[in-house]
């Protein structure tokens, strides 16, 4: 039910804790985090509150990174278990996602990528993604351009961002039918389904418009429609109180 993404010089862990603590209003059953580091990508995720998660990366710690995803869940396809939380990555090990939302169309891809060989280990409509990604990325080499391309195949509501262990100072976020909110920072920049989660650190704001696609980096914010054409961006100030 919450979404944070980070790329900066700050700890990607740190920023996106924080960031998912501030989403718990919005209710959730698990959480999970996913940081691209040291040429591969840990990942940590448990049911229950933060605070598990919290206890989890505490017991084992994961390498410091400057780039992360983190997810709170409400589950809708699964029930709410370890193995189910997010991030959900490829049998590779090598990307991961998190999704809000419902993927209309998972159960044709689910058969899909099991005929192609693929091995899902969730029961969730989330975990398609993660796999589909990966195959695109290994033609394309563009974590942007593999998201669009798996957009174009999805159905339903979703927010997606993800992180690849061979891009990792991108963060990479679609969104259609569910919120999606860029931190533009002076040197990093962040990904939120509500700006609660980034106050904090910027209060310049760019809302993501249906079916678009956006790659941040520490100093470039990029947003696409699905096919790729430039997106207009329109950044604002987010002048609630931060206190509220
Ligand atoms: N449909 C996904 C799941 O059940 C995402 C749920 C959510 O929005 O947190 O895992």
């Amino acid at each position: 039910c919450g979404i944070v993404g980070y790329v900066g010089p700050q700890s990607a862990l740190d920023v996106v804790t924080a960031g998912l603590k501030r989403l718990e209003y919005r209710g959730y059953d698990s959480a999970g985090v996913a940081v691209p580091a040291d040429g591969g990508l840990a990942t940590a995720k448990k049911a229950g509150k933060l605070v598990n998660l919290e206890k989890e990366l505490a017991d084992r710690p994961l390498p410091a990174g400057t780039t992360g995803i983190g997810h709170t869940r409400w589950a809708t396809h699964g029930g709410p278990t370890d193995a189910n939380a997010h991030p959900h990555i490829d049998n590779a090990g090598r990307v991961a996602v998190v999704h809000n939302g419902i993927i209309e169309n998972f159960a044709a891809l689910r058969a899909e990528l099991a005929e192609r060989g693929h091995d899902l280990v969730s029961e969730t409509d989330t975990e398609v993604v993660a796999h589909l990604l990966a195959e695109e990325f290994s033609v394309c080499a563009d974590l942007a351009e593999a998201m669009r391309l798996v957009c174009r195949r999805l159905e339903g509501a979703f927010t997606l961002v993800a992180v690849h262990a061979d891009e990792p100072d991108v963060v990479v976020g679609a969104r259609r039918n569910s919120p999606l909110v860029v931190g533009v920072g002076d040197g990093e920049a962040f990904l939120a389904s509500d700006v609660a989660a980034f106050i904090a650190h910027t209060r310049s704001a760019i809302e993501l418009g249906q079916d678009q696609v956006v790659e941040l980096r520490r100093d470039a914010v990029t947003v696409t429609d699905f096919d790729g054409s430039p997106a207009d961006v329109r950044e604002y100030h987010v002048d609630w109180d931060a206190s509220a």
